[in-house]
């Protein structure tokens, strides 16, 4: 397995040489009981205890490998590197069929105060210009595993969304002295037509460009640059806990398949990055999640990653959420 850069877009593929199927024998690997297929315990809690309720362990098909360095070389004009990095699965109860938005919310709280050992970890090595956890719920949106988990990943370079996040960023506060998602979250609560729903801390919208039906943002209302330092306490972590288990039963009751995805500031320790380099991070990134739902019926989008076709407008969208029905 190794990284390609594609010199044309400056994105960074991995490449392998043939899918690899999972080593399971059809058994539940992340069930309890099975921990001798992982004996390598990242984080657990309880803490050595004999029933964990969340558990981080190596992923079994890592896509990234922890040792070494990534022994960047060119090919021609091509770039490539080792497949370095860390690639980590967040078991996220022990219940086998207790989806993310169904578990109470001081679990959700463990699940997400795991992430955030996890991040800070991670970004310590200089090696990782990037870490961030994500997960795919339902076999439309990938999950290879039904046991409910998420994942984290650590990487030597910023995946390609995130730098056009970062620039753009950058640029708008280059351009206002303000952030630009601050800018967005108060101009769509003003509004009010593609919010879903908010509190004091956070509020869930439908982006004006939504890529897909019922794409959905999850941020905090008060600015920060980055989930693992904003996250730090208990109650902050039990509140982003109850809200994200309402946005998600939100969707799952339209869509229950989907793509959720953390969007955090980049390792501003990394090796590499040049002195001043992100200066103004702290003041012009904002810490979000994207939540993408994968549709039933295949859109009749002409180009899948080209050009976004979305057939259901996110002022529609928003509406249908707000009006779901929750147990939160
Ligand atoms: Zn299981
Ligand atoms: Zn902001
Ligand atoms: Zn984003």
């Amino acid at each position: 397995m190794e990284l390609r850069r594609d010199p044309v877009t400056q994105s960074w593929v991995i490449q392998e040489d043939g899918p690899v199927a999972w080593p399971t024998n059809g058994e539940c690997p992340l069930c309890p009981g099975r921990e001798a297929l992982a004996p390598q315990t990242l984080y657990e809690h309880p803490f050595r205890q004999p029933n964990w309720q969340v558990r981080v362990i190596p992923h079994l098909r890592p896509l990234y490998r922890i040792e070494g360095d990534a022994q960047r070389r060119g090919e021609g004009l091509y770039d490539k590197m080792r497949s370095l990095g860390a690639h980590e699965i967040l078991i996220e109860s022990p219940d086998h069929h207790l989806s993310l938005s169904h578990q109470d919310d001081e679990n959700v709280a463990q699940v997400l105060r795991a992430a955030v050992s996890r991040i800070t970890d991670l970004k310590k090595d200089p090696r990782f210009r990037y870490v961030t956890f994500f997960r795919n719920q339902g076999a439309r949106a990938g999950q290879a595993i039904e046991h409910p988990h998420s994942q984290i990943t650590a990487t030597p370079f910023i995946p390609r969304r995130i730098v056009y996040e970062l620039r753009s960023s950058l640029r708008y506060y280059e351009l206002k002295e303000r952030c630009l998602l601050c800018d967005i979250i108060k101009q769509e609560l003003a509004q009010q037509t593609r919010t879903v729903e908010w509190d004091d801390r956070y509020v869930a919208l439908c982006p004006f460009a939504s890529r897909v039906p019922y794409e959905t943002w999850v941020m905090p209302i008060n600015h920060h640059y980055s989930f693992e330092e904003d996250l730090t306490g208990w109650d902050g972590q039990v509140r982003f806990a109850r809200f994200l288990k309402s946005t998600l039963q939100r969707l799952e009751s339209v869509e229950p398949d989907y793509h959720l995805v953390l969007h955090t500031s980049p390792n501003v320790k990394a090796k590499f990055d040049k002195t001043g380099h992100w200066q103004s991070l702290d003041s012009d990134f904002h810490w979000h999640v994207e939540i993408l739902p994968v549709a039933h019926v295949e859109s009749k989008s002409y180009s899948v990653k080209e050009v976004y076709y979305n057939s259901l407008l996110p002022e529609a969208a928003a509406r249908e959420l707000r009006a779901a029905t929750i147990t939160v």
